[in-house]
């Protein structure tokens, strides 16, 4: 893969994800790693610093009206390459709530924030992505042509909802994956692999001290993973080593 945007990058599995590339003996030729703040973002302004195939863009996702100024600037970097990876992973989870304390403003946050942020970018990078397709039409379905990743969870899967609660983190990743499977139909015809994640149980801001996977884990096998996608994984739903996600 020459090019690649990864969303949330400032910490957690955003920003382990980007050291995994960086490290990859084939690292991208362009990683674009976005943060809401990039004062903030120390170890990712590190990481730059030593990596020149770095580059750092500001993108809060709830932030729609800046898509298209923010769109440009990926077209600045990637130039005629076009964009082979969008990876979708910055998302928001509030605390754990029941029926009777959820609130109004969480679940259109999370919504906002976990779903239609992502569907929203996606189609303002689709111009780049099918750029990069077209470009690289001789290439099979994958990362090498190009590929959307969204960055989902097991707590969306409905199947695996026995506990119930969480309604504005797993309405919105559970809506993800339907997006998911919907972009997959939508972009196939241009060669554009669409296909959503679970990244395990991780331990970052989100997940926890609990969780059972640290970040270099996760992130490492999704690194590995990126690079098996092919046809057969258009519009399905993996965990971080490729096994299969009940929906
Ligand atoms: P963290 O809370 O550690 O990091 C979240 C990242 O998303 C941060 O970079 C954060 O930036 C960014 N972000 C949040 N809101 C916005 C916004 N409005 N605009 C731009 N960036 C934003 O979470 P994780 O790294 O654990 O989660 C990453 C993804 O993985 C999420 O989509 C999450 O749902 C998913 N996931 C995580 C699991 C886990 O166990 N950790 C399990 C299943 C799924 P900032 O620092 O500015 O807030």
């Amino acid at each position: 893969m020459n090019t690649i945007l990864i969303t949330g990058c400032n910490r957690g599995l955003g920003l382990g994800l980007v050291k995994n590339l960086t490290r990859d003996p084939n690292p991208p030729i362009k990683l674009i790693a976005t943060c809401r703040d990039t004062q903030k973002a120390e170890e990712l302004r590190s990481i730059a610093e030593q990596h020149k195939n770095v580059h750092i863009l500001e993108l809060d996702v709830r932030h729609f009206d800046r898509y298209k100024e923010f769109s440009q600037k990926v077209s600045d970097i990637v130039k005629d390459d076009g964009l082979n990876v969008l990876f979708n992973n910055a998302g928001i989870s509030p605390k754990f709530t029941r029926l009777n304390l959820v609130k109004l403003e969480q679940m259109m946050d999370t919504l906002t924030a976990n779903t239609v942020a992502p569907i929203m970018l996606t189609k303002s990078l689709l111009p780049l992505l099918k750029k990069a397709s077209l470009k690289n039409s001789d290439q099979p379905m994958g990362i090498r042509r190009a590929a959307i990743i969204n960055m989902s969870s097991m707590l969306g899967s409905v199947e695996l909802n026995t506990t119930g609660g969480l309604y504005p983190y797993r309405c919105s990743k559970s809506a993800l994956n339907i997006a998911t499977r919907s972009m997959s139909f939508d972009l196939k015809s241009d060669g554009i692999l669409v296909t959503c994640l679970h990244p395990g149980w991780v331990k970052t801001d989100m997940g926890g001290v609990n969780a059972t996977m640290e970040i270099d884990d996760s992130t490492s096998s999704i690194v590995k993973l990126l690079l098996k996608l092919e046809e057969k994984h258009n519009g399905g739903f993996y965990q971080y080593d490729g096994e299969p996600m009940p929906w």
